[in-house]
């Protein structure tokens, strides 16, 4: 019988700055692992290319980029668009060298970024006019019919809780029956991410738990992942043990809440990576809940391999605090930042993220938080709002942006500043990131 041949695509993206902070894309890389535990042969094109001769110690690098025009929809920003990775024409010249898939799956990850999934899914629709293709991700996930009307050439548009309706797109499309089809909150008996497909394997995502007790106001967590799923300590050590087995030094932890419960999950499982014959090195670019660190927690962290800590604070207004979601406090944090300093951890090695841009806030409300994050010797890192579909924040305040974020998710990009108004100009957003910088 000939083996179905699957093609994985992470498209190219259009955006005013990227930088690869860690990203991967790892529900793609599930897919293909997946498909090819049915048999499938899988090939992987990942248009995000970065600049290797750029790359940081820690695994981060810049993209490839590239300055183009902006659409109409964006004209009056006064910043240069980018496109970022691989060029189309190389796209076009890699389909156009390969025999036609079965099944193309194209990945559309942050919901402003769709136009750079639309253009992967029209190059591939006109290069291989008879195989069959699905879009899946963030953005059908978050903005459905948006993501219907725009990939209109998919023969499936499909959000992550459809994996019944994506299972059966396969199986009609290649004609055989899959018999592995597990749902991808089952994090224990999904076989590893596809990462060998990638031309290099810088750093692995680990995914360890899945969703948020927590429903702050400005995350879509809870909406993508309605139940908290966790993953085994055996589970997740295995797949260090193998990706270590193939040179892999730096692991990124992926999940949302990885602290919560800790002493049923985080805790046991940095105790078995800690005690690993050999050192690891991991990173957290999505933030650990300040609530969940006491002295115990932060030792466990520096022997497991973190090699700083990000916290997310998000503001030092009490008020904001409990009115978005009660996750943290100042003493809260206050006491998280003692433990991991009494840990070890050193100047730069703990940073704290601050929401700035959000709906009426005012620009000095994040400056106080960067003065009370410096004054605890903690770096400031700004986290620029995003406004999200299906958060609470979004859907008070989507009528009063200053572009129409709920009609185009290209308005959704921190980088336009959608909520910038008389009390917080963009002027006033870069003098905060400079002042986060200094000393
Ligand atoms: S604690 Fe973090 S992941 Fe959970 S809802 Fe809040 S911001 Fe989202």
């Amino acid at each position: 019988m000939r083996v179905s041949r699957v093609l994985a695509i992470n498209p190219y993206i259009y955006d005013f700055a990227a930088y690869n902070f860690w990203s991967s894309p790892l529900g793609l890389l599930y897919i293909a692992g997946i498909l090819r535990h049915n048999g499938l042969h899988v090939d992987l094109i990942d248009c995000m290319s970065v600049r290797e001769d750029g790359r940081k110690p820690d695994g981060r690098a810049p993209f490839v980029k590239q300055s183009v025009p902006k659409p109409n929809t964006l004209k009056g920003v006064r910043k240069t668009l980018r496109r970022y990775g691989m060029p189309p024409e190389d796209l076009r010249t890699l389909l156009e060298t390969m025999d036609p898939p079965d099944i193309i799956l194209v990945t559309s990850i942050m919901t402003y970024w769709y136009v750079g999934a639309m253009e992967v899914v029209n190059l591939a629709r006109e290069v291989h006019p008879r195989s069959k293709i699905a879009v899946g991700g963030i953005y059908p996930t978050l903005c459905r019919e948006q993501a219907s009307v725009g990939f209109a050439a998919a023969d499936l548009v499909v959000s992550s809780g459809e994996m019944a309706r994506f299972y059966g797109f396969i199986e009609a499309g290649t004609g055989r029956n899959l018999a592995f089809t597990p749902f991808m909150d089952n994090l224990d008996i999904l076989p590893y991410p596809a990462h060998d497909l990638c031309r290099e394997i810088p750093f692995v995502p680990l995914l360890t738990s899945l969703g948020c007790a927590f429903r702050c106001t400005y995350c879509a967590t809870s909406y993508m992942y309605p139940a908290m799923a966790r993953r085994g300590v055996d589970s997740v050590v295995d797949e260090i043990l193998h990706w270590h087995d193939r040179d892999v030094r730096r692991f990124v932890i992926y999940d949302d809440s990885f602290l919560y419960g800790s002493s049923h999950h985080a805790k046991p499982l940095l105790r078995r990576i800690a005690s690993l014959p050999f050192p690891v090195d991991i990173y957290n670019p999505n933030a650990l809940n300040a609530a969940f660190i006491d002295d115990e927690t932060a030792a466990l962290l520096v022997r497991s391999g973190f090699r700083e800590v990000r916290i997310g604070l998000e503001s030092v207004d009490p008020d904001r605090q409990a009115r978005t979601g009660g996750k943290v406090t100042g003493a809260v944090f206050e006491r998280a930042v003692a433990a991991l300093k009494r840990a070890g951890y050193g100047r730069g090695e703990i940073r704290a993220y601050i929401l700035a841009g959000l709906p009426r806030q005012s620009w000095q409300e994040v400056r106080e938080a960067i003065d009370y994050v410096k004054a605890l010797d903690v770096t400031p890192s700004i986290a620029e709002y995003t406004p999200i579909p299906h958060t609470a924040l979004f859907e008070r305040y989507k009528d009063s942006a200053r572009f129409p974020v709920a009609d185009d998710a290209i308005y959704q990009n921190n980088a336009i500043f959608p909520y910038a108004w008389e009390g917080f100009t963009e002027e006033d957003l870069n003098y905060l990131k400079r002042y986060a910088k200094e000393g």
